[in-house]
């Protein structure tokens, strides 16, 4: 059973991962241009989908 749970685990953090979403759930708190004016968009800082989104 320990087995199992690690490898649900792991699969889940490895999605996660894979769409960048931190802990928050935006995508603004992992993205690259989220600093100073770099990003003007409106959804930001709480970006759930975006078109520019860029992992940092
Ligand atoms: S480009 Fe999109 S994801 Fe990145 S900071 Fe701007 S709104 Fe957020």
């Amino acid at each position: 059973m320990g087995f199992l749970r690690g490898l649900v685990q792991r699969m889940y953090l490895g999605l996660r991962k894979m769409f960048a979403l931190g802990r928050s759930g935006y995508l603004c708190d992992t993205c690259k241009w989220d600093y100073g004016d770099a990003c003007n968009r409106p959804e930001r800082p709480n970006a759930k989908t975006c078109p520019d989104y860029k992992r940092r």
